[in-house]
């Protein structure tokens, strides 16, 4: 009573098919390429330690087979087999002829509620879809995959892969021949990346199309009503440089983001002097603030150790993640008041760290905000921030950045009362505290950040 998928009879050969096959209908997604990779080993995994003919059914995947001779070639001692399907991170079925559940892991039992899926009927699994699947393969349909939500948890997707199985021996078919074989894997990130491509596409969009759909309105007005008006051609014109300003940042930032991401999870190495980029960073932006009748100073250190303090970076994405905080200062701090960017290291929550703070006396961000700051696109007032011409970028660049330099952002923030963004960076020293924490995390004085 064994059985085999197809006729595939060279187990390697088909698990790579199959996993070749299921790569193939998701060319343009590397997750489900890689997903399709492991229902392909699992295929394997099942021809390899598939049981001799004539033992149990129920048993027929994980049986070991008796005969202490009994060789095991590709490495999977007797046993082992019940042992990986078990511990497979996926839900893992199999039903037999007459449409009874015979085998079924710890996960599968998970996904579709409790561990009594053993000798039921497969209507029993509470999806419609995957029902259909399998009950169409059973009657002679071909293997299929179907996406669903997880029963009685609507928001996690799953997809199952519902291949047929056909008996050893086609002129004696057994009813408790194993039939159909059924792979559950979660693809709820993988719907949620998706989801976040389709926004962030759409928010890009969007915000190209604006200054655009201004400038094709500005060109018709020029073109018409104000062609003999030299002055009124000329304050348009004016407004077009503006809109594509707006559009070249916007391309700017994108770019930018693009690129920092490609390379997050590759650590800079070379070390880099906090102090003196922050000093020209401020430097540079001296008279932007004095633009705006604001004063920009950048106190000394009380720590002297803090002037030496190196750490492993990019000099210009540091330098980025300083000017785009410096310059929220600026954008959103009031006419009248300072920006200060103070230096320390070693705080209590973060030792071994250098932290660069940019305090502004602006009218600060309500506590519902700070958690979403550094999304794409996410502003508290979109027209503020266009009016001063943000992109709503700027925080998610600089996430990204320290992402890549295990890095911290801490924002802390009160309406009325300005806001402090605290940049921490890992110092790099002989004497420096390993094992600082990685990863970004925004936290507030208010609500730690997701
Ligand atoms: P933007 O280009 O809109 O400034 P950012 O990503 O830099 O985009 O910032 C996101 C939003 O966070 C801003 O639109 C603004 O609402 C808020 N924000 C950032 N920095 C400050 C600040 N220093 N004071 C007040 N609000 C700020």
């Amino acid at each position: 009573m064994g059985f085999r998928l197809f006729d595939a009879r060279l187990t390697t050969g088909f698990g790579a098919a199959l996993a070749g096959g299921l790569a193939h209908v998701a060319t343009e997604d590397p997750v489900l390429v890689i997903g399709a990779a492991s229902i392909g080993a699992i295929a394997t995994a099942f021809l390899a330690i598939r049981a001799p003919s004539g033992t149990s059914p129920s048993l027929s995947i994980a049986e070991p087979p008796a005969p202490s001779d009994a060789p095991h070639p590709g490495g999977l001692a007797p046993g082992q087999g019940r042992a990986l399907l078990e511990h497979l991170p996926m839900g893992v079925m199999l039903i037999d002829r007459r449409g009874t559940i015979i085998f079924a892991n710890h996960h599968a039992g998970e996904i579709f509620g409790g561990a009594g899926l053993l000798e039921h009927p497969f209507s029993i699994l509470r999806s419609p879809k995957l029902v259909d699947a399998i009950e169409g393969c059973l009657y002679g349909a071909p293997s299929s995959t179907v996406e669903f939500a997880r029963p009685r948890v609507l928001d996690i997707h799953m997809r199952a892969h519902v291949l047929v199985l056909e008996p050893d021996d086609p002129d004696l078919p057994d009813e408790r021949d194993a039939a159909v074989l059924v792979v559950v894997e979660d693809v709820t990130a993988l719907h949620r990346t998706l989801a976040l491509h389709r926004d962030f596409i759409a928010n890009a969009s969007h915000e190209l199309k604006t200054p655009l759909s201004s400038i094709t309105g500005i060109i018709q007005t020029v073109l018409g009503h104000a062609r003999d008006d030299p002055q009124a051609t000329e304050r348009f014109l004016g407004m077009m440089a503006s809109q594509t300003d707006r559009m070249r940042r916007l391309v700017e930032d994108l770019l930018s983001l693009n690129r920092i991401e490609l390379n997050e999870r590759i650590a800079p190495r070379d070390p880099q002097s906090v102090m003196t980029i922050v000093a020209e960073v401020a430097d540079a932006l001296q008279q932007a603030a004095e633009d705006q009748g604001m004063n920009l100073t950048m106190v000394p250190p009380t720590d002297p150790k803090v002037m030496l303090s190196q750490v492993r970076g990019d000099r210009e994405e540091l330098a980025q993640v300083f000017r785009n905080l410096v310059e929220n200062a600026i954008k959103y701090g009031l006419t009248g008041t300072e920006v200060a960017i103070t230096t320390r290291r070693d705080g209590e929550e973060h030792p071994g760290m250098i932290g660069v703070s940019v305090r502004d006396h602006g009218h600060g961000i309500a506590r519902e905000h700070l958690p979403r700051l550094t999304e794409r696109f996410y502003r508290v007032s979109v027209s503020r921030s266009r009016e001063k011409g943000g992109t709503g970028l700027g925080l998610a660049i600089v996430k990204h950045i320290l992402n890549r330099h295990r890095g911290e952002l801490e924002i802390e923030s009160a309406e009325g009362e300005g806001s402090t963004f605290t940049v921490w960076l890992p110092i790099f020293e002989a004497e420096a505290v390993t094992g600082a924490k990685a990863g970004t995390k925004t936290r507030t004085n208010q609500a730690d950040a997701a």
